[in-house]
Protein backbone atom coordinates (compact mmCIF):
# COMPACT_ATOMS: atom_id res chain seq x y z
CA UNK A 1 0.00 0.00 0.00
CA UNK A 2 2.82 2.27 0.87
CA UNK A 3 4.29 2.00 -2.53
CA UNK A 4 1.20 2.65 -4.79
CA UNK A 5 1.02 5.91 -2.42
CA UNK A 6 4.19 6.90 -3.06
CA UNK A 7 3.16 7.97 -7.02
CA UNK A 8 5.64 5.86 -8.59
CA UNK A 9 6.88 2.70 -9.33
CA UNK A 10 9.45 0.69 -7.50
CA UNK A 11 10.77 -0.72 -10.49
CA UNK A 12 11.61 2.83 -11.82
CA UNK A 13 14.19 2.87 -9.32
CA UNK A 14 15.46 -0.18 -10.14
CA UNK A 15 15.96 0.55 -13.94
CA UNK A 16 18.18 3.55 -13.10
CA UNK A 17 20.27 2.07 -10.72
CA UNK A 18 20.99 -0.82 -13.28
CA UNK A 19 21.51 2.15 -16.03
CA UNK A 20 24.52 3.35 -13.58
CA UNK A 21 26.08 0.71 -12.41
CA UNK A 22 26.79 -0.35 -16.28
CA UNK A 23 27.64 3.53 -17.46
CA UNK A 24 30.09 3.00 -14.12
CA UNK A 25 31.89 0.04 -14.74
CA UNK A 26 32.12 1.15 -18.62
CA UNK A 27 33.59 4.25 -17.59
CA UNK A 28 36.35 2.18 -15.37
CA UNK A 29 36.89 -0.06 -17.79
CA UNK A 30 37.60 2.73 -20.68
CA UNK A 31 39.75 4.53 -17.56
CA UNK A 32 41.87 1.06 -17.41
CA UNK A 33 42.25 0.43 -21.28
CA UNK A 34 43.38 4.14 -21.70
CA UNK A 35 45.43 4.69 -18.61
CA UNK A 36 46.65 1.42 -17.33
CA UNK A 37 49.80 1.40 -19.86
CA UNK A 38 50.36 4.93 -19.30
CA UNK A 39 50.35 4.15 -15.58
CA UNK A 40 52.43 1.17 -15.61
CA UNK A 41 54.66 2.96 -17.49
CA UNK A 42 55.14 5.94 -14.79
CA UNK A 43 55.54 3.60 -12.30
CA UNK A 44 58.43 2.29 -14.02
CA UNK A 45 60.28 5.42 -15.02
CA UNK A 46 59.50 7.31 -11.97
CA UNK A 47 59.36 4.84 -8.73
CA UNK A 48 61.14 1.71 -9.97
CA UNK A 49 63.66 3.13 -11.91
CA UNK A 50 64.81 5.47 -9.53
CA UNK A 51 64.63 2.80 -6.44
CA UNK A 52 67.03 0.18 -8.76
CA UNK A 53 69.40 2.93 -9.67
CA UNK A 54 69.76 4.56 -6.34
CA UNK A 55 70.28 0.75 -4.78
CA UNK A 56 73.39 0.08 -7.36
CA UNK A 57 74.64 3.28 -6.82
CA UNK A 58 74.85 2.66 -3.10
CA UNK A 59 76.11 -0.72 -4.13
CA UNK A 60 78.78 0.61 -5.76
CA UNK A 61 79.98 3.01 -3.63
CA UNK A 62 79.78 0.68 -0.57
CA UNK A 63 82.09 -1.21 -2.54
CA UNK A 64 84.34 0.99 -4.15
CA UNK A 65 87.71 0.25 -3.74
CA UNK A 66 90.31 3.30 -2.45
CA UNK A 67 93.82 2.98 -1.43
CA UNK A 68 94.56 3.06 2.06
CA UNK A 69 97.45 2.48 3.77
CA UNK A 70 97.83 -0.35 6.15
CA UNK A 71 98.43 2.27 9.07
CA UNK A 72 95.40 4.15 8.63
CA UNK A 73 93.30 1.21 7.97
CA UNK A 74 94.59 -0.03 11.35
CA UNK A 75 94.15 2.99 13.02
CA UNK A 76 90.57 3.17 11.98
CA UNK A 77 89.48 -0.63 13.22
CA UNK A 78 91.16 0.21 16.55
CA UNK A 79 89.17 3.66 17.61
CA UNK A 80 85.48 1.29 17.24
CA UNK A 81 87.57 -1.62 18.80
CA UNK A 82 88.53 0.19 21.68
CA UNK A 83 84.84 1.72 21.80
CA UNK A 84 82.91 -1.45 22.19
CA UNK A 85 85.91 -2.97 24.53
CA UNK A 86 84.88 -0.24 26.51
CA UNK A 87 81.20 -0.66 26.72
CA UNK A 88 81.78 -4.30 27.57
CA UNK A 89 83.77 -3.26 30.50
CA UNK A 90 81.43 -0.95 31.70
CA UNK A 91 78.80 -3.22 31.24
CA UNK A 92 80.50 -6.38 32.70
CA UNK A 93 82.01 -4.04 36.00
CA UNK A 94 79.86 -4.59 39.10
CA UNK A 95 77.82 -1.13 40.14
CA UNK A 96 79.39 0.86 42.42
CA UNK A 97 78.46 0.74 46.21
CA UNK A 98 74.85 2.21 46.72
CA UNK A 99 74.29 6.21 47.85
CA UNK A 100 75.03 6.20 51.14
CA UNK A 101 71.28 6.59 52.65
CA UNK A 102 70.96 8.49 56.37
CA UNK A 103 69.70 5.05 57.89
CA UNK A 104 73.21 3.62 57.00
CA UNK A 105 74.48 6.31 59.92
CA UNK A 106 74.20 3.78 62.83
CA UNK A 107 77.53 4.08 64.55
CA UNK A 108 79.89 6.82 65.78
CA UNK A 109 81.89 8.16 68.68
CA UNK A 110 80.64 10.99 71.24
CA UNK A 111 82.49 11.21 74.33
CA UNK A 112 85.13 8.67 74.03
CA UNK A 113 83.17 5.80 73.00
CA UNK A 114 81.88 3.70 70.44
CA UNK A 115 77.67 4.03 70.08
CA UNK A 116 75.49 2.29 68.26
CA UNK A 117 71.94 3.14 67.52
CA UNK A 118 69.16 2.06 65.60
CA UNK A 119 66.36 3.55 64.16
CA UNK A 120 62.26 3.08 64.26
CA UNK A 121 60.62 5.62 61.46
CA UNK A 122 62.47 9.09 61.88
CA UNK A 123 63.08 8.30 65.53
CA UNK A 124 66.60 7.37 66.95
CA UNK A 125 66.56 4.39 69.78
CA UNK A 126 68.87 2.40 71.33
CA UNK A 127 71.32 3.98 71.85
CA UNK A 128 74.18 1.79 73.24
CA UNK A 129 77.70 2.25 74.45
CA UNK A 130 80.70 0.13 73.31
CA UNK A 131 83.79 -0.24 74.35
CA UNK A 132 86.20 2.05 71.56
CA UNK A 133 88.79 -0.73 71.95
CA UNK A 134 87.72 -3.99 71.98
CA UNK A 135 84.27 -2.90 71.21
CA UNK A 136 82.31 -4.80 73.90
CA UNK A 137 79.04 -3.78 74.85
CA UNK A 138 79.46 -1.58 78.30
CA UNK A 139 77.58 -1.98 81.16
CA UNK A 140 76.75 0.53 83.86
CA UNK A 141 78.30 0.68 87.41
CA UNK A 142 77.32 3.06 90.16
CA UNK A 143 78.84 3.92 93.54
CA UNK A 144 77.04 6.42 95.71
CA UNK A 145 76.92 9.67 93.46
CA UNK A 146 78.69 8.64 90.05
CA UNK A 147 78.09 6.40 87.27
CA UNK A 148 80.67 4.09 85.43
CA UNK A 149 80.71 2.98 82.45
CA UNK A 150 82.92 -0.57 82.46
CA UNK A 151 84.18 -3.03 80.08
CA UNK A 152 84.91 -6.68 81.17
CA UNK A 153 87.09 -7.30 77.98
CA UNK A 154 90.08 -4.79 78.72
CA UNK A 155 88.38 -3.67 82.00
CA UNK A 156 88.69 0.36 81.36
CA UNK A 157 86.43 2.52 82.92
CA UNK A 158 85.12 5.22 82.24
CA UNK A 159 83.83 7.88 84.69
CA UNK A 160 80.64 10.73 83.70
CA UNK A 161 80.15 12.10 86.59
CA UNK A 162 76.86 14.20 87.31
CA UNK A 163 75.41 12.02 84.32
CA UNK A 164 73.43 8.85 84.71
CA UNK A 165 73.33 6.35 81.82
CA UNK A 166 70.05 7.97 80.97
CA UNK A 167 71.28 11.43 80.42
CA UNK A 168 74.64 10.22 79.09
CA UNK A 169 72.18 8.61 75.85
CA UNK A 170 69.96 11.66 75.72
CA UNK A 171 73.01 13.71 74.98
CA UNK A 172 74.34 11.21 72.64
CA UNK A 173 71.46 11.49 71.13
CA UNK A 174 71.15 15.39 70.26
CA UNK A 175 74.48 14.60 68.55
CA UNK A 176 73.09 11.91 66.47
CA UNK A 177 70.34 14.09 65.59
CA UNK A 178 72.10 17.00 65.32
CA UNK A 179 74.43 15.41 62.64
CA UNK A 180 71.58 13.53 60.99
CA UNK A 181 70.74 17.42 60.53
CA UNK A 182 74.08 18.11 58.33
CA UNK A 183 74.02 15.71 55.82
CA UNK A 184 77.91 16.54 55.04
CA UNK A 185 78.47 15.30 58.70
CA UNK A 186 77.11 11.44 58.12
CA UNK A 187 78.01 11.26 55.35
CA UNK A 188 81.44 11.54 56.20
CA UNK A 189 81.22 9.49 58.53
CA UNK A 190 79.65 6.53 56.58
CA UNK A 191 82.02 7.45 54.07
CA UNK A 192 84.96 6.91 56.45
CA UNK A 193 83.36 3.79 57.75
CA UNK A 194 82.81 2.28 54.15
CA UNK A 195 86.28 2.91 53.16
CA UNK A 196 87.74 0.92 56.58
CA UNK A 197 85.76 -1.95 56.05
ZN1 LIG B 1 87.37 -2.77 76.23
Amino acid sequence: MSSSTAGHSPGRHAVRNTVLATLISAFLLWLASEFGPVMTELLSEYVWAPIVTAASVTWSAVTYSVGVPVWLLALLAIFPARAVVGVLQKRRAPAGPPEPRWQDYTVDYFHGLRWRWAYAGERIFDVTPFCPRDDTLLVAERDYYQMFLCCETCGERWDFRGDDARSLRGKVERQIDRKLRNENEWRAVVAAQRSST
